[in-house]
């Protein structure tokens, strides 16, 4: 929860500066983090903040986002406290600049102990009887041995299954998933697991794989230059947000043609076409009418 109601505090010149990708979605947005103590505000001018900012006067229109919820105060494992601010990174090559209403929101799920990240688990909770208790970890991991073992020796791994999330973004894929493979593949054995957002471990596009077409095969860079965008029940405005607003948005608008003509000299070039299948009229269709044209967009809606 932010100390300040009436303004976002700025860094001091000296706050201290890391680099951060959004752990929220696949894009990979890059951001900055900001710290400094608690007790201490960067002042106005642009040698007084860590922005190099001169907010004595008007900011131009997109010259930063700057929201609160992009900054908080958290509370640091010796009790010390600090400001964090966290914006986009205007060098990154993914989101140059942008942000989006999840990426734009870390600083706020950072932990400070109050608001909403009071709500954290600190304990594993075990359901019995008719509600969640909290309990601790050596009786919760025995628990989940003693049933999962009963479970093999009488019924078999296949008797188990999964419901776990998957990847994430900031690399978190690999991190947040490895232990959890070895656990339900190696260790239980078990075929059935479903991840997040399908009904099986399986393509992200139903058949793809099997078809030999891996999927989020394409560089973001592809969406600048491809003559035809093609959708099939993508909302790539709402759910990956970045990409979609930087790298393909500028195609749909013509900004991307000079590289079309760079890339792939003597061959036309012009602002793409854009296809979605969709029995939706998603906010992304919607985006793409707007800046593209309506000549230019075919909505098949099967
Ligand atoms: S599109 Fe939004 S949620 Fe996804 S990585 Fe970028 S900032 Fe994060």
């Amino acid at each position: 929860m932010t100390q300040f109601r009436d303004r976002i505090p700025l860094p001091p010149p000296d706050a201290q500066r890391t680099n951060m990708t959004c752990h929220f979605c696949i894009v990979g947005c890059g951001y900055h983090v900001y710290k400094w103590p608690e007790n201490i505000e960067g002042g106005r001018a642009p040698d007084e903040n860590a922005l190099k900012i001169d907010f004595r006067k008007q900011v131009p229109p997109l010259g930063i986002i700057m929201t609160p919820p992009m900054h908080n105060v958290v509370t640091d494992r010796d009790g010390s406290r600090h400001h964090i601010m966290i914006l986009p990174d205007k060098q990154c090559v993914v989101n140059q600049g942008l942000s989006s209403t999840r990426g734009g929101q870390m600083a706020s799920v950072m932990y400070s102990g109050e608001g909403t990240s009071r709500q954290r688990l600190s304990l594993p909770k075990l359901f019995t009887g008719d509600d969640w208790v909290e309990t601790n970890w050596d009786h919760a991991l025995k628990v989940y041995a003693g049933v999962t073992k009963r479970i093999l020796d009488t019924g078999g791994p296949d008797q188990i299954a999964f419901n776990a999330f998957d990847h994430g973004g900031a690399g978190g894929g690999f991190e947040n998933t490895w232990g959890s493979g070895k656990l339900m593949f190696s260790a239980i054995g078990t075929q059935l697991v479903r991840i997040h957002n399908r009904p099986a471990y399986n393509s992200e596009c139903h058949a793809t794989r099997d078809m030999g077409v891996g999927e989020l095969n394409n560089s973001y860079e592809d969406s600048e230059v491809a003559d035809t965008l093609f959708y099939v029940g993508a909302n790539g405005y709402e759910t990956q947000t970045n990409y979609f607003l930087a790298h393909a948005l500028p195609n749909m608008t013509g900004a991307s043609i000079k590289k079309k003509q760079e890339w792939f000299p003597g061959e036309a070039a012009d602002k793409a076409k854009v296809i979605f299948i969709d029995p939706r009229r998603s906010l992304t269709l919607s985006v793409a009418n707007h800046i593209a044209g309506p000549e230019n967009v075919l909505h098949l809606a099967i």
